[in-house]
């Protein structure tokens, strides 16, 4: 993680683009990201079809995926949130919220 940290800061730095990731440029931005992921999926009626878009348009499913994770390690790094602890904690949050001997419907 903190080698991944390491890259993204340098990119952003060398660039002189840290002025522009404010918190709320780098949401937009995430909001954005999982827009252009799901435009790929765009028109799709089947859980066959969205199977044809991972294996027809697997690079630019890729691509979108680590647009948005890359945008949310920004703003981690503009927050000071620890992304593994982050994950963690909602996790056990979920595991609270949703406990797993309960049957859901959605
Ligand atoms: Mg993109």
């Amino acid at each position: 993680m903190q080698e991944l940290f390491d890259i993204l800061r340098e990119f952003r730095d060398s660039r002189g683009w840290e002025k522009y990731h404010t918190p709320k440029n780098l949401s937009v931005s995430i909001a954005i990201e999982a827009a252009e992921l799901l435009e790929l999926f765009q028109w799709t009626k089947s859980i066959e079809d969205e199977m044809k878009v991972l294996e027809g348009k697997r690079k630019e499913v890729e691509e979108e995926i680590a647009d948005i994770l890359i945008y949310a390690l920004f703003l981690c790094d503009v927050a000071g949130i620890d992304p593994l602890v982050a994950v963690k904690r909602k996790m056990e949050k979920n595991e609270r919220k949703y406990p797993k001997d309960r049957v859901y419907e959605f």
